[in-house]
Order: C-alpha cells, then structure tokens, then sequence
C-alpha cells in the first residue's frame, strides 16, 4: 500500500504534531501537519520554535525488512529531508538528524519508538524552516528557506515532495541508503567536539567513519572512538570553530 493512499490531516495550531498523531489509527491516517506547534520538540526535550511559516509535520513509519531501528529511520528520514531541501538550495545533513544549509540548521528531525505490549510503532517529526521568521535567540545557528532565497515557498509542495522521496527510499536497499547518507552527511571527513553530556567528557578528532549502525567513528590522538550519542559540533558549523 502507498503511504499515499492514508489520510494526511491538516491544522492550524497544535501543541505538538508528534502529540496529535498519536490521537489517530496508524493503518488510515499517515501523518498530522500543523502551521505551527506551541510545544514542538526536538532531542532530548529540547523546543523546537514552530512559528508560522514553517512546515512542521509527524507521521507513521513504515516498517520493512531494512527500516527496523531508530538509528536507521532517523538516517532514512534525514536523506529523504535533504533530497527534498536539494532541490531548493545546497544542503548537507548534520549527523544524525539535521539538515544544514549555509552553515546553519533548516531543518530537524527526530524519530521515536511507541511500544504497547508486543506492537512496536515507529513515528518521525519533521520541522523545515520555509517561511517562518527565525528567533533571534536562534539566528546565529538557524536559517529558513525564505532567508537564503528572499522568496516564500510553498509548504504542501514540500511536504508531497518529502514523502515522494521517502517512498522511493522505503524501496532502496539498507547500503545505498547508508552511501547516500554518507555521500552528503557534513559531519564525515570532518573536525568534531563530542560532549557526552554526562561527566563533562568532551573528545575532539577527525569522524573517519559512519557504521552501517549509524554510528560514528572519531579519530582522537588516543585512536579510534565510536560515538552514537552525544552533542556532536561540527567545525565550521554554527560558530564553532
Ligand atoms: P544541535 O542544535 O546542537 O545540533 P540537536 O541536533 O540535538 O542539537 P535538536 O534536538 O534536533 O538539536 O533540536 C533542538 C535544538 O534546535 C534546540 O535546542 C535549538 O537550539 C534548535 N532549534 C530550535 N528550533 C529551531 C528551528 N526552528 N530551526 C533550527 N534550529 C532550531
């Protein structure tokens, strides 16, 4: 069955379209728009500024032999991000789940695991700067589509395009989806700080690697780190140099 074939609801104002999706049955509706969210989240509960403009959606991932983990949707989802932000102004992905363009974040993205007994479902969140005046608290690491192109866009454009891409993805083997991660992620080849945010714990190297888990590989002057969480900066990328 087509993702295109369930329902995608439209509304004005939510708390959050990760919370409104969760309201309705994954088998008829695919996913929940808003034109803005009052509580819009990103990793580990930080806020995700949704103001209107901006295109901000959640929906049911599809689960198939290579789409099974969180890592791995995440990835999925970044690069069907970035293929549809491409077609509008450069971009690269900021390992594991934003999209950069001029050195600054236009875009997130975050998936989640709901469990209930022995059901396993899998929903990602998607905000896209388009229209929608960045704060200025955020300006320094923020960016819209408008802002770099001096023109409005419009949403439901973008939204059809991610999903046509996502589709297309979901057909893909795991390899060519974990290439063309790596082939545009900004974060491989590149000079990073990790924070483990635990225990003040700060590595800085050269990311020689993405794994096939999604996993980084960082070069240290103590050899190799493998790092799958953590706050990875990316030199050169929002201030940090
Ligand atoms: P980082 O922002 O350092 O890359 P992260 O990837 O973990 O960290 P997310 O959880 O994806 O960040 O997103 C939340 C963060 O993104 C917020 O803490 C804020 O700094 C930033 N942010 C919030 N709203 C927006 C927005 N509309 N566009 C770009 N960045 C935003």
């Amino acid at each position: 069955m087509s993702i295109f074939e369930k329902d995608i609801l439209n509304f004005d104002c939510v708390s959050s379209t990760f919370d409104k999706l969760k309201e309705y049955d994954k088998d008829k509706v695919l996913a929940v728009v808003s034109k803005r969210q009052t509580g819009g989240v990103g990793r580990m509960g930080r806020r995700w500024s949704s103001d209107e403009g901006g295109l901000y959606f959640s929906f049911y991932m599809e689960k198939n032999e290579n789409s099974n983990d969180i890592p791995f949707l995440t990835i999925l989802c970044a690069l069907a991000a970035f293929k549809t932000i491409s077609d509008y102004t450069p971009c690269r992905i900021k390992w594991p789940n934003d999209i950069v363009s001029d050195g600054k974040k236009i875009c997130g993205i975050l998936a989640k695991s709901l469990v209930s007994g022995n059901d396993i479902t899998i929903m990602a969140g998607v905000g896209i700067n388009v229209n929608n005046e960045i704060p200025d608290d955020l300006s320094y690491k923020a960016v819209s589509l408008k802002e770099i192109l001096k023109k409005d866009f419009n949403t439901d454009e973008i939204l059809n395009k991610f999903f046509k891409n996502l589709e297309k993805l979901y057909t893909c083997s795991k390899e060519e989806i974990m290439d063309g991660y790596r082939e545009n992620c900004v974060t491989l080849g590149s000079e990073v700080s990790v924070d483990f945010l635990s225990g003040n714990k700060v590595i800085k190297g050269k990311c020689v690697n993405i794994s096939d888990d999604g996993t980084l590989d960082i070069e240290t002057e103590n050899g190799i780190c493998n790092v799958n969480s953590g706050e990875v900066s990316v030199r050169g990328i929002y201030g940090y140099v």
